[in-house]
């Protein structure tokens, strides 16, 4: 290559790059902003019964509305994990979505259960997370309607740790989720580590199982090795009718998906839910009390 051209596509990597690392430098100076002026919002998407639609839960999914823009956590979560900001969020989300929960299970007499997804970073240091039993005491909240995700990001030689931390959680009595299986190398080592109670089947295995026979095999081969398990499936990122009636016949019983409903603001995916129940608000007074 000519010294001009090569040094033309060099310039025009360089602005590339710079242009990304002053995008994480004002996020990484903006995310203690997001924390103190309360600009995160926890979005829910709601985990159905694939057969019947029939809502049993809600994923809590943080949002960070940053100078009135909404942000996806795919643009500020990584940077929060380099600066390990992740653990304030974390234990912000997990506050609120608790928060909101017990809430509203015990105004509307519902059982919604409620899943958090918990950043590798806290399974770096033995300290265990005493936010989480922190936010089920103030709120009230059974600790079995608390599923905490954790996804194959925890370095391998923190393993030890990470098991240690688990326990502790398990023992609070909250279920453990492996999220995203299926995309990481290290899935089984994973399941064989983690007593986890549910496996949450990747949205990009779903994507393949109606084009690619590979894909169905592996699907059948991860659903016998849940059964042998005991652990509960949970099949993310159904979006058509031919998915969910596919999942269905090989009998996936829960799953997520914009199908069934995207992430979206607490109080309109909780409405959406349950606006065929009476709320207890709606009730006069006088049976308020008997109620
Ligand atoms: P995840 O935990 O695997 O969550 C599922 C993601 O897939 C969500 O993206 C959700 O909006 C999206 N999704 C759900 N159903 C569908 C579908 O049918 N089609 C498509 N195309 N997408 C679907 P979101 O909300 O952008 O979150 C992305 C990831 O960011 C999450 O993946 C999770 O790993 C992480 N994340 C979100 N909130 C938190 C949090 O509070 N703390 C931590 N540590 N990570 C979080
Ligand atoms: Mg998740
Ligand atoms: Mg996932
Ligand atoms: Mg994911």
């Amino acid at each position: 290559a000519s010294k001009a051209a090569g040094r033309g596509r060099v310039t025009l990597y360089d602005a590339d790059l710079e242009r990304q690392m002053d995008e994480r430098r004002t996020l990484l100076e903006d995310l203690p902003k997001a924390l103190e002026n309360d600009e995160l919002e926890v979005f829910l998407q709601p985990k159905v019964l694939i057969g019947t639609g029939e809502v049993i839960g809600f994923e809590a999914l943080v949002r960070w509305w940053r100078n009135g823009v909404l942000f996806n956590p795919a643009q500020f979560i990584s940077v929060a994990e380099d600066s390990n900001r992740i653990c304030e969020i974390d234990a912000f989300v997990l506050d609120r979505a608790v928060g909101i929960m017990a809430d509203w299970n015990r105004r509307h007499r519902t059982s919604f259960g409620v899943s958090v997804n918990l950043s590798g970073s806290h399974f770096v240091s033995r300290d265990g997370l005493p936010f989480v039993s922190d936010a089920l005491q103030r709120h009230g909240f059974e600790p079995e309607f608390l599923t905490l995700e954790i996804t194959e990001t925890v370095q391998l030689s923190r393993w030890d740790i990470a098991q240690e931390i688990v326990t502790g959680l398990k023992a609070l009595g909250c279920k453990i989720s492996i999220d995203d299986f299926g995309t990481g190398y290290s899935s089984l080592i994973y399941l064989k580590t983690i007593s986890a109670d549910e496996l949450k089947i990747d949205k990009s295995l779903i994507d393949e199982i109606e084009g690619s026979e590979e894909a169905r095999f592996i699907l059948d081969a991860v659903l016998d090795l849940a059964d042998s398990l005991r652990l509960e499936v949970v099949v993310e990122g159904i979006e058509r009718e031919e998915q969910r009636s596919f999942l269905h016949r090989l009998g996936c019983k829960v799953g997520q998906g914009y199908l069934f409903g995207k992430p979206i603001a607490a109080a309109e995916a909780l409405a959406d839910a349950t606006y065929s129940l009476p709320t207890l608000d709606d009730l006069p007074p006088a049976n308020k009390a008997r109620v």
